[in-house]
C-alpha cells in the first residue's frame, strides 16, 4: 500500500489525537488546534484507522490504554507502514513501555498529567526533525550505501548483512543510519544523529536505536567496531561507505 502524505505545503500540519478519555482528548486537540495545528479527535483504534484511510497525518499523538487495542501495537503500525510521527502520551511511566515504546519507532513520549506547553514544544520538535529528514533525503540522489560487504537500501529501510542476511529498519534506525553513512569516520553527536538541532528530549531513544544497529552490525555488540563510541563526544561509524 502506497501512503503518501497529501498536503499543501503551506498547509496547517495536521495531528491525529488517538485518546480514549474524551476530556483529555478534547483538552489535546483543543491545545494543538489554539497553537495552529489542525488536529483529529479518534476515541479509539478502529476510529484512527478510519481517518487513516482518508489521510496521512504529520504526526500521531498516541495513548497506549485503549478500550480496542494495545496502543503499543497501534505505534508499531504507525511507523512500519506510514513514517509518520508518532508520539505517545500515556499514563503509563513505566521505564519499560517508555523504551519499547521508543524502540518501535516513536519519535517521543509524555507521561500524563502533562503541560500543555511542553506537549506543543515537543510535537514541534519532531514535526521540524521529520522535515529535516525529509529534506535530507530529497537532497541526496544516491540511494544504496556498500560498506565492508553490507548493503543498505535508503528507499526501502532494508539493509542486507554479507551473509545474505535481511533486515527492514524502523524509520528511526533507517534514519540514524543514513546520516551515519553520509559523514563515515567523523564523530557526530546525539543531536546529528537525531536529525535535529534542537535538543533532543530523546536521549534515550538516541541510545535504544544505537543499541539496535549495533546488535545488527556488530559481530560483537559488546565491544562494537563499526559504531564506536567516543566518549563526551558522540560516536563515530568506522569504515569506507561507497553510496551508488
Ligand atoms: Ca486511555
Amino acid at each position: 500500500m502506497n501512503h503518501d502524505p497529501i498536503r499543501p505545503p503551506e498547509g496547517p500540519r495536521c495531528i491525529y489525537v488517538l485518546e480514549d478519555d474524551p476530556a483529555i482528548c478534547r483538552l489535546v486537540a483543543g491545545t494543538l488546534v489554539e497553537f495552529g495545528f489542525e488536529a483529529v479527535e479518534c476515541p479509539n483504534a478502529a476510529a484512527l484507522r478510519r481517518q487513516l484511510l482518508l489521510r496521512v497525518p504529520d504526526l500521531c499523538i498516541v495513548d497506549l490504554g485503549l478500550p480496542d487495542a494495545d496502543g503499543m501495537d497501534v505505534v508499531r503500525d504507525l511507523q512500519a507502514r506510514l513514517g509518520c510521527g508518532v508520539l505517545i502520551l500515556t499514563g503509563r511511566g513505566y521505564v519499560s513501555d517508555r523504551v519499547m515504546g521508543l524502540e518501535l519507532g516513536a519519535d517521543d513520549y509524555m507521561v500524563k498529567p502533562f503541560e500543555p506547553r511542553e506537549l506543543v514544544a515537543r510535537v514541534r520538535s519532531i514535526l521540524r526533525r521529520h522535515e529535516k529528514m525529509q529534506g535530507a533525503h530529497q537532497d541526496t540522489p544516491a540511494q544504496t550505501a556498500e560498506f565492508g560487504g553490507w548493503r543498505f537500501h535508503g528507499q526501502s529501510n532494508t539493509l542486507h548483512a554479507p551473509d545474505g542476511q535481511e533486515w527492514t529498519l524502523s524509520a528511526g534506525e533507517a534514519r540514524m543510519l543514513t546520516q551515519f553513512l553520509l559523514r563515515p569516520n567523523r564523530i557526530l553527536d546525539r543531536e546529528q544523529l537525531c536529525g535535529d538541532r534542537d535538543l533532543s528530549p530523546l536521549d534515550r531513544g538516541v541510545d535504544v536505536r544505537i543499541s539496535r544497529l549495533r546488535r545488527k552490525l556488530e559481530s560483537d555488540p559488546q565491544n562494537p567496531k563499526t559504531i564506536r563510541t567516543v566518549y563526551g563526544a558522540g560516536y563515530l561509524f568506522a569504515g569506507e561507505v561507497r553510496w551508488t
